[in-house]
């Protein structure tokens, strides 16, 4: 079966070439020449639009920044719904917003085609090795069709629910992400001011309930001052505004989220959205007029 892929970016590139290892026949289209060649470079085909990439296609994966650009691959002059046919199905990979994924999901049905949102947790790292987690939402049976192939390309495949549960999840991990971040930032310059070593707190309660693979991943980071993304602070607000826009359609207050929000957008003032967002130690740092690095 020829596999449709829209979108090779960080994390596109690597998951579309771990389809090709595995066998399957692909058919990319991106905006940017350089990465479609460099795909093509490993044995895919190139598309001149998503629309020629549907029309070949009964199975179209997307991988795209935000839901205006999904908006614009799917519902767009030249997408996915001008060239698609009943019986395919779309994976959309993207990190978006749940209700854009309702909203496309139902223009895509109106087809007679099937959608699922597949967000991805465990960045670039876990996108090589395909070992990435998927949140799914969807049809169980349309789930179970594509479930092995989402498998080449991650370690766990997990269906939350119907459409959007799969961004509803994955808006929910990137809360806990971020309160963790700003937690251990917190602590950290509050122990370096009080006249402890950071790295000896971490060391002492990394066992403990205060343990986390956040921690475990981002106290190391933090401590030798590397900032290098990892995931970026810009990434990181696009899906707190996500959340924060989801919470109030569905009428939730998000009091901590707000909060790290507005520390996310000071650190994009001072110019350092291109950051990992284990960066937020620095707006601490700032308020606190200490480093609490090493
Ligand atoms: P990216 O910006 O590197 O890649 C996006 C790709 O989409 C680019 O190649 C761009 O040219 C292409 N694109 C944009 N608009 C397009 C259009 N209209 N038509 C065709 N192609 C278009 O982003 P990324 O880091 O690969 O992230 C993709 C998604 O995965 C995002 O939603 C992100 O939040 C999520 N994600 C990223 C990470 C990470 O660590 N980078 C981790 C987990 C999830």
């Amino acid at each position: 079966m020829k596999i449709g892929f829209i979108g090779l970016g960080i994390m596109g590139k690597p998951m579309s070439k771990n389809l090709l290892k595995a066998g399957y026949e692909l058919l990319v289209y991106d905006v940017n020449e350089a990465s479609m060649k460099e795909v093509a470079s490993q044995g895919a085909s190139i598309a001149s639009s998503p629309q020629e990439v549907a029309e070949n296609c009964k199975l179209i994966l997307t991988m795209l920044p935000n839901s205006p650009h999904v908006r614009t691959v799917i519902a767009g002059d030249k997408g996915v719904l001008a060239g698609i046919t009943p019986g395919s199905m779309v994976v959309d990979m993207s990190s978006i917003a749940p209700g854009v994924s309702k909203e496309l999901c139902a223009l895509l049905e109106a087809k007679g085609a099937d959608m699922l949102d597949a967000p991805v947790s465990g960045g670039e790292p876990k996108a090589i090795d395909g070992t990435l987690s998927f949140m799914v939402g969807g049809k169980e049976d349309i789930f179970e069709k594509c479930k092995d192939i989402l498998g080449k390309m991650g370690a766990s495949v997990i269906l939350c629910g119907s459409i959007g549960a799969g961004n509803t999840t994955k808006l929910a991990n990137q809360i806990i992400v971020a309160l963790n971040i700003a937690a251990m930032s917190e602590a950290f310059v509050l122990g370096k001011k009080a006249g402890v070593n950071p790295e000896a707190i971490y060391n002492a309660i990394r066992g403990g309930l205060a343990g986390s693979t956040v921690l475990d991943a981002k106290a190391p980071m933090v401590l030798e001052g590397n900032f290098k993304p990892g995931f970026r602070i810009e990434l990181h607000i696009k899906d707190l505004a996500n959340a924060l826009e989801t919470a109030k359609e569905v009428g939730v207050p998000l009091p901590l989220t707000s909060q790290i929000m507005e520390i996310l957008q000071a650190l994009k003032v001072d110019g350092k959205e291109m950051n990992d967002h284990c960066g937020i130690i620095e707006f601490y740092e700032k308020l606190a007029h200490i480093q609490a690095r090493k």
